[in-house]
């Protein structure tokens, strides 16, 4: 699957923290896509995938299946763990999408599996002063929630459209981790820095309002914050745990069947 990794990884999990791999896949091409991410396992983290372009089919070990079209999501929360797969389908108009991997706080690691389907409207789309339109996937904006609400660690995912020279402004609070991906066009952020498609940054976590501006029409940013959980982190493929242990416990259970604890709960939004 031709993709282009964003961030991740253990060496930068504390300075995304509480996010830890975001991947920008797709293509025209179906030789780049079509072989998608088979059947495989994730355990302690949440996993969430926008599709832009195109159709992803998914199924899992607990009997949930589904397409998620363009201007959908899916977040699921992988808890205490599932196997799945995430097939993109050969379309004319190609494949592309996010995939987000947003890390559990401790206490929540092993909780039931759970998916949450939102539809293509179902986010609400709000306009802003500054001539921006922020499509509110999670978290909150002015008296408007989003639709995903009930995570253990609340963040804020936000889709920002914008003209040419439309300002965004946002303040997350202090301590807070606040990344921006340019989907389309570019911005131009903090002191005169200018972010193109397909580059992102990391605001310092000092509390201040974050703002860019569009440098050109149509621009597209992804933007994260999150409070960081400052736990340890102990990641091996699909599975991000706190210690060493738990991660060979997993790989233990994969290897004798019992990795498996609990059937997921899903809820179409
Ligand atoms: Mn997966």
């Amino acid at each position: 699957m031709k993709l282009h990794r964003v961030f991740g990884g253990q060496g930068s999990a504390h300075v995304t923290d509480p996010f830890l791999l975001l991947d920008n896949f797709g293509s025209k091409l179906k030789e780049d896509y079509e072989k998608g991410f088979p059947w495989h396992p994730h355990r302690g983290i949440e996993t969430v995938t926008y599709v832009l372009d195109g159709k992803v089919k998914h199924r899992d070990s607990t009997g949930v299946s589904g397409t998620i079209g363009s201007g959908e999501l899916q977040w699921m929360t992988a808890g205490s763990g599932i196997f799945h797969e995430e097939m993109p389908q050969v379309e004319p108009e190609g494949n592309s999408g996010l995939q987000l991997w947003v890390n559990l706080p401790m206490a929540s690691k092993m909780q039931k599996p759970k998916y949450r389907a939102i539809g293509k409207n179902n986010a609400p789309e709000i306009e802003l002063h500054g001539g921006s339109k922020v499509r509110l996937i999670a978290g909150k904006l002015g008296s408007v929630e989003g639709p995903v609400a009930d995570l253990s660690n609340p963040v804020e995912y936000y889709h920002v459209k914008m003209h040419d020279g439309s300002l965004f402004e946002h303040n997350a609070g202090p301590g807070r981790t606040a990344i921006v991906y340019v989907l389309k066009g570019s911005v131009l952020s903090g002191e005169n820095s200018r972010l193109k498609a397909g580059e992102a940054a990391v605001y310092d976590r000092k509390g201040d309002s974050l703002s860019f501006a569009s440098a050109e029409h149509g621009t597209e940013v992804l933007l994260l914050t999150g409070q960081p959980l400052n736990e340890p982190v102990a990641w091996y493929g699909p599975i991000v745990m706190n210690t060493r242990e738990e991660i060979i416990r997993a790989y233990e259970e994969l290897n004798n069947g019992s990795f498996i604890k609990s059937e997921a709960e899903a809820e179409d939004i």
